[in-house]
């Protein structure tokens, strides 16, 4: 099975690797597609997003990998991440992820209920104790609210996984590394999802088929995959 990852960063923002070295690495792992989700807050997003923007067209260019643009919406208040996620997906970003309230970070409560009730938000980064209302207007809105292989954001993976399934929002898995060596393989997809709880069927459904509704709600396709039929 392809490995899907919508959420990594490079030296644009405080990675370790440039995007070539990571989408290189991408590539041997079996990844479909390189996602470039560097952070953004309201200062960095202008110059950011064009950044992040043409390191994808150079990976496409020179690896062959389907890559697309994307941003964290990272350390901005509430009441502003709706407006910093709007400029992003202007400049280009085709894909918002919102860094949520996890554990491992100083918390910003309110910060989960703003990024699901935004339309320009595709995913709910490790959104930490995730509430009932929080993972209902996920639900309503198809954002994915995400399973973290990340240190300290990976601490309640159980916890948003029971909420989610309780509430029928979707989930999807991604490294959030910041670094080629903390990148996915299946195999390591598949046992970070069982080790958050999910039964077999529910693996193969976060990582097989919530990929592809993530890239279909953004009317966006890979040049050498399709989706796999329904059933
Ligand atoms: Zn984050
Ligand atoms: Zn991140």
């Amino acid at each position: 099975m392809p490995v899907f990852d919508f959420h990594t960063h490079t030296s644009i923002s405080d990675g370790h690797a440039s995007p070539l070295d990571m989408a290189r690495r991408c590539q041997q792992n079996g990844y479909a597609a390189y996602v470039c989700s560097d952070h953004v807050d309201e200062s960095s997003v202008e110059a950011r997003v064009p950044e992040i923007v043409a390191a994808c067209a150079r990976v496409g260019a020179e690896l062959g990998l389907d890559a697309i643009p994307a941003v964290e919406v990272t350390r901005v208040a509430p009441e502003r991440v709706a407006r910093v996620a709007a400029r992003a997906r202007s400049l280009g970003a085709r894909l918002v992820v919102v860094h949520g309230e996890t554990l491992g970070d100083f918390p910003q409560p309110g910060l989960n209920l703003a990024a699901t009730a935004c339309p320009d938000v595709d995913i709910l980064a490790h959104p930490g104790l995730l509430t009932a209302r929080e993972a209902e207007q996920a639900r309503e809105r198809g954002i994915h609210l995400e399973i973290s292989a990340a240190g300290l954001h990976g601490l309640t993976n159980g916890h948003v996984a029971k909420v989610a399934l309780e509430l029928g929002a979707p989930l999807v898995l991604d490294s959030d590394a910041h670094r080629p060596e903390s990148l996915l393989s299946a195999e390591r997809a598949a046992q970070l999802l069982a080790g958050s709880g999910l039964a077999q069927e529910l693996v193969e459904r976060v990582s097989g088929r919530a990929p592809w509704v993530i890239l279909a709600r953004r009317g966006i396709e890979l040049s050498s995959l399709r989706a796999p039929a329904e059933g």
